[in-house]
C-alpha cells in the first residue's frame, strides 16, 4: 500500500507553494481527497493524518464506504464528483455536503425535491463543459447564465460554485482561467478544478479546491 500519509504531506506543501507563487494564502485552497474504488483502510489512513474532505464518484459506492466511517468520523466532509443519475438525487441529498456535478435541469428538478423532503441542503456546484466534449457532462459556457437563473428562480437551489473537468489532451490553462472568470462573473465562492497531474496550475489559476485521487493514494483498482 502507498504511504498515503506521506504523500498527503508533500501535496500539502506543493499546494502552499503554487498558492504563495501566485499571491494567494495557503490555507485559501482545499484539498479534496478522491478515494473512489479505494478501500476504507486507505480512507482510514488519510483520515489519520488530518485529511477531512472527500470526494466520490457513485452514490452507492460512498454509501457502503462512508456510512460506518463516519460513525467513527462524524466531522467527514463528503463530496459528489461524479455524474448523478436524477433517480439517484435522495439518495445523493442525503448523503453528501456537497454536490459538484448539477449539470442539467431535470437534475434540478429531483435535488430541489429531494431538498424540500429531507431538510437537508448541500452545497451544490454546477458543472461547465468547458472543452465542449459531447461525450462530457456539464453544461456549456454560453448557457451557464440562463441555467444559473433557472436553478435559482424556478427551482429555488442554491448555487455557491463551479466545478470543471478540462479536456485530457488539451493544456488546462485556459479552461482553468475561463472556469475563475465564470465564478467571478457569477459570484460564486467555490471554483472546484485541478487534478493530480494539473493542480498545481489549477491554484495559479484560482482555484479554492482542488481533486487529487491518484497522487494519494496510488493507481486505482480498476
Ligand atoms: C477521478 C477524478 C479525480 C481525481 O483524479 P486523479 O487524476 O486520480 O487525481 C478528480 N475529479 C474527478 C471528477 C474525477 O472523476
Amino acid at each position: 500500500m502507498p504511504d498515503v500519509s506521506s504523500r498527503i504531506a508533500s501535496i500539502h506543501s506543493r499546494m502552499a507553494k503554487a498558492a504563495t507563487k501566485a499571491k494567494r494564502k495557503p490555507n485559501s485552497v482545499k484539498l479534496i481527497a478522491v478515494s473512489k474504488l479505494q478501500p476504507p483502510t486507505s480512507v482510514e489512513e488519510a483520515i489519520k493524518s488530518g485529511q477531512k474532505a472527500f470526494g466520490e464518484n457513485r452514490v452507492q459506492e460512498a454509501e457502503e464506504k462512508f456510512a460506518p466511517l463516519r460513525e467513527k468520523h462524524p466531522h467527514l466532509e463528503l463530496h459528489l464528483i461524479g455524474h448523478l443519475q436524477t433517480n439517484k438525487a435522495l439518495s445523493a441529498v442525503k448523503l453528501f455536503d456537497v454536490i459538484q456535478t448539477l449539470d442539467r435541469e431535470d437534475l434540478a428538478v429531483g435535488l430541489a425535491k429531494a431538498i424540500k423532503k429531507t431538510g437537508r441542503a448541500p452545497q451544490l456546484y454546477i458543472e461547465v463543459n468547458l472543452g465542449r466534449e459531447e461525450q462530457k457532462a456539464g453544461i456549456y459556457p454560453e448557457e451557464l447564465e440562463n441555467f444559473i437563473y433557472e436553478c435559482r428562480e424556478k427551482h429555488g437551489l442554491e448555487i455557491s460554485g463551479l466545478m470543471c473537468i478540462p479536456p485530457i489532451e488539451e493544456d488546462p490553462i485556459p479552461h482553468f482561467t475561463k472556469l475563475k472568470e465564470l465564478a467571478d462573473k457569477h459570484r460564486l465562492h467555490n471554483i472546484s478544478m485541478g487534478m493530480s497531474a494539473d493542480f498545481e496550475e489549477a491554484i495559479s489559476c484560482g482555484a479554492t479546491e482542488i481533486r487529487i485521487g491518484t497522487a494519494i493514494f496510488g493507481e486505482r483498482a480498476r
